[in-house]
């Protein structure tokens, strides 16, 4: 493979933004090598600006379930932009994608547009603390829910709960309101409950947890945090910005009986224009202004021409029921060729889908949380994903990160894919030799 344009490319972007990229996961720092800069996308593929094609399982890191370049997202974002790009006051379009999502999610009456995944888990944080007037919040190490200060947290120092920021420029005085728990161990959700002065806000989770590569929540791990929830008048968020509309139809909440109180949602909801959003019951949602006196507001909120696409892909979502047994058959499927493929050279590797989404770890051990998948062998997948590279096949940059299936992903590109899968264990395996 010749990527020569893509490294120029690099090297200028290098020199007028920070590191070259404008989100950190494209620079395939943990993998090494230099990222794709992009021509173009088409249904299951992706063209590079050195002509190279891949059969692309990235899909803009989640958002596009039916590929590149989809017909009838395409015509409705075309047909909104000709009545223009934004207005700044309100648009039935919005009525009408807010009434989808309210049809769908059961514990949603009402529901709030914003323009990423980021947004939509800041505000729903902000709702829940004013909604319980309290000021501690519970999340998961390994679990992702986007950039804001609350939740950029890590571990703090011997056995205490209370995060500390995990990057510099986050205040201590805003962590320090943040406990951190376990993933799939209630006794550390206890824990926090526990220790906790003041009260809990809220436990925010993703149900299926698609940020320290795909890991996800035992249904009895997820009823027991609603328990707990319960009995400590705390506000259940399921951030479903990843696995909305991809685990299944209405996500993890179409897998489990577990019902959450605040559900946020993005990437797929805007298929593929920058969509986020947050919604629950009347109740709650009542809160927010202007109805009550949570503050929230966005100029680019609801915009015309993203509603138009996250409106078109939710409703051909809708009406195309049988989708996503189609696409779980595919990542199962794939996710077994990998497994043999991994098999037949004795490499150790386990695998995970989840309707969509897949994922994969070099580790002998199923991974349940966060300390488990850091033990994963990086080494071994940042040769992985370079070998598939070459082959033209587009994997995530990162063995922390999932990946998904798009309508367009056809069964012969999953054949394709397993092939070459082969063929890089065994170049693994060979260099391993000779090391
Ligand atoms: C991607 C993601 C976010 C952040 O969304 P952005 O649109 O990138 O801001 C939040 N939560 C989860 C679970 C995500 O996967």
């Amino acid at each position: 493979m010749n990527y020569s344009n893509s490294i120029e490319a690099f090297e200028k972007a290098y020199q007028v933004i920070p590191g070259g990229v404008d989100s950190p996961v494209r620079a395939f720092k943990s993998v090494g090598g230099t990222p794709l800069f992009i021509d173009r996308g088409e249904g299951g593929y992706l063209y590079d600006i050195d002509g190279n094609r891949y059969i692309d399982y990235v899909q803009s890191w989640g958002p596009l379930i039916f590929g590149h370049c989809d017909k009838d997202i395409q015509d409705a974002v075309m047909g909104a932009v000709q009545n223009g790009l934004s207005f700044g006051a309100p648009t039935t379009i919005e009525t009408n994608l807010a009434q989808e999502i309210v049809s769908l999610f059961d514990v949603i009456d009402k529901v709030r547009f914003v323009s990423s995944g980021t947004e939509a888990v800041m505000s729903a944080l902000r709702l829940a603390r004013g909604y319980t007037g309290r000021d501690d919040i519970i999340k998961f190490t390994g679990c992702y829910h986007g950039h804001s200060d609350s939740l950029l947290v890590q571990a703090g120092s011997g056995a205490a709960t209370f995060g500390n920021p995990s990057s510099p420029g986050v205040p201590k005085d805003l962590t320090k309101h943040t406990l951190l728990a376990t993933y799939n161990d209630i006794a550390s959700v206890r824990r926090c409950f526990e220790e906790s002065a003041d009260g809990v806000a809220c436990v925010i989770i993703e149900p299926i947890a698609g940020n320290m590569g795909l890991v996800p929540a035992s249904e009895e791990f997820l009823k027991m945090v609603r328990q707990l929830c319960d009995e400590h008048g705390a506000l259940l968020i399921f951030d479903e910005v990843m696995s909305g509309f991809r685990a299944s139809l209405t996500g993890a909440q179409g897998l489990t009986m577990v019902k959450p109180d605040i559900v946020t949602l993005g990437k797929v909801i805007g298929g593929g224009m920058p969509v986020g959003a947050f919604g629950a019951t009347a109740e709650i949602m009542g809160y927010l202004s202007p109805e009550g006196p949570v503050y929230q507001a966005g100029t680019l909120s609801g915009n015309p021409v993203a509603m138009a696409a996250g409106l078109a892909s939710l409703r051909k979502l809708k009406s195309h029921p049988a989708l996503y047994v189609t696409l779980g058959n595919r990542a199962k499927r794939l996710m077994k060729g990998f497994k043999d493929a991994a098999d037949s050279v004795g490499i150790p590797l386990v695998t995970e889908v989840r309707g969509s989404m897949f994922g994969l770890f070099f580790s002998p051990d199923k991974i349940t949380n966060f300390e488990e998948a850091l033990k994963n062998d990086t080494a071994k997948f940042a040769k992985f994903h370079k070998g598939m590279l070459d082959h033209g096949i587009c994997l995530a940059c990162s063995s922390f990160e999932t990946g998904f299936i798009s309508s367009e992903t056809s069964d012969e590109m999953i054949e394709e894919t397993i092939r070459v899968a082969y063929l890089v264990m065994q170049e693994i395996k060979g260099n391993q030799v000779e090391e």
